[in-house]
């Protein structure tokens, strides 16, 4: 611990508002604009002094004064996120939090009482937990997170990859976003094996209907390379340090040239259409060997009575839609309309007459409906390539 570095030099940093929050943008893989950032707390001493949280936060959390210290940064939070709507800039400030802050429900009957007041909107406030914290706390943790997004409120898990949680009990806690873990973002460059914890991790979140979110980026080619496989959102030292808030202001007015594509989103979705066929040949497989009702979860294979909201239709009608004008995009349409209706008449012979030779007309045109949208899917990805390097 450096010198100096007690309780009670804590306990006074905090009276004289030594602890000041920096942040660190985040910009849209998709679009290429500065869309947040995370709130990063540093202790300055005076005379250009910095101490950097790993060195005081868990003096602050074994001293019992970090509950006192995140309230104080949640109220510097809101304050700049007033700031920043005076000024026309939309962005949404991220602030970490540590298990204590949550099970003591400190944070989140705060956060209750500002939106109460209107002093600041559910969409421009984040949390983020890490993912070691989440799993070390899963029970006590649970109701608050539940609470905070209940508000509106994105959480996000910190770290990821780092923690070792189960997708089972990922998919138990509505997190709205994962954020890979830098270390696992470096490693990436240099390993396959990490490169393909990446992959499989954008793939999870966009499985579980989750924002995939990397830190750590350190050179164009990360950046790239997430963007490509669908990473949707990036936060590094490539985009900025973090910054003071009015550097933050300058550096969201600039004109930045990081680049966004949705390149990598339309890969997924060929995940989601292909999985989205693999559960419908799951129900009318468990059907004919008599596992359905020992599997009941497999009859219902996300496939909603709302295209939209569907994993087949939602990326298609929701920010798919920023590629419509585009020939291979505007093609879908038709093609994923006739998919989701023959999946329900499919479900629905399933549930009436349970006959897999019943089927086979069904699945036939399935297949075709499907290798119709992945190969437009495919024609699509070409096309943002090219234009890409034009
Ligand atoms: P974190 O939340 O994962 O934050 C990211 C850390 O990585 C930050 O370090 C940031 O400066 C650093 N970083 C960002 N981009 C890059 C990059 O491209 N390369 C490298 N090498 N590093 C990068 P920082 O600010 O020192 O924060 C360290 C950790 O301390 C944070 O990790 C977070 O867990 C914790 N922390 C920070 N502020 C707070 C706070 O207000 N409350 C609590 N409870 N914890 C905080
Ligand atoms: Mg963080
Ligand atoms: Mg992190």
């Amino acid at each position: 611990m450096q010198t100096g570095l007690t309780q009670q030099a804590l306990e006074r940093a905090i009276e004289n508002d030594e602890l000041i929050l920096y942040y660190q943008p985040k910009v849209s893989l998709l679009s290429g604009d500065v869309i947040g950032a995370e709130a990063l707390v540093r202790w300055n001493v005076g005379e250009g002094d910095i101490i950097p949280p790993s060195v005081f936060i868990p003096l602050a959390e074994s001293s019992g004064l970090l509950h006192d210290i995140t309230i104080r940064l949640l109220d510097q939070v809101v304050d700049a996120s007033n700031q920043l709507r005076n000024m026309d800039i939309d962005l949404a400030l991220s602030m970490n939090v540590a298990p204590n802050d949550l099970q003591s429900q400190t944070i989140s009957q705060r956060i209750e009482l500002y939106l109460s007041k209107n002093a600041i909107r559910p969409q421009d406030l984040q949390i983020e937990i890490t993912e070691s914290a989440v799993m070390g706390n899963f029970e006590q943790i649970r109701e608050d997170i539940i609470r905070l997004t209940e508000l509106g409120i994105h959480v996000l898990m910190d770290d990821f990859g780092t923690g070792y949680s189960s997708i089972d009990r990922l998919s138990q806690l509505p997190f709205t976003a994962l954020k890979l873990d830098q270390g696992v973002v470096r490693r990436m460059g240099t390993s396959e094996q990490n490169l393909n914890v990446v992959k499989a991790s954008i793939s999870m979140a966009r499985e579980l209907r989750m924002t995939s979110v990397a830190e750590g980026i350190e050179s164009s080619a990360t950046y790239h390379f997430l963007m490509a496989n669908g990473c949707e959102e990036a936060q590094g030292f490539y985009i900025s340090h973090p910054l003071a808030l009015h550097d933050l202001v300058s550096f969201a007015n600039a004109e930045n040239q990081f680049g966004g594509s949705h390149i990598g989103h339309v890969h997924q979705t060929v995940h989601n259409v292909l999985y989205h066929r693999k559960c419908l040949f799951d129900v009318v497989y468990c059907d004919h060997v008599g596992a359905k009702a020992c599997l009941p979860s497999v009859v219902n294979p996300a496939i909603t009575d709302s295209l939209e909201n569907s994993r087949l239709g939602g990326w298609y009608f929701g920010v798919g839609q920023q590629l419509s004008g585009m020939v291979p995009f505007d093609s879908l349409e038709q093609p994923i309309r006739e998919l989701h209706k023959l999946s329900q008449e499919i479900l629905h012979r399933e549930s009436v007459h349970n006959a897999v030779q019943m089927q086979a007309a069904a699945l036939s045109r399935m297949d075709s409906l499907v290798n119709q949208v992945v190969s437009l899917l495919h024609a699509l990805e070409s096309a943002l390539l090219l234009k890409q390097n034009a």
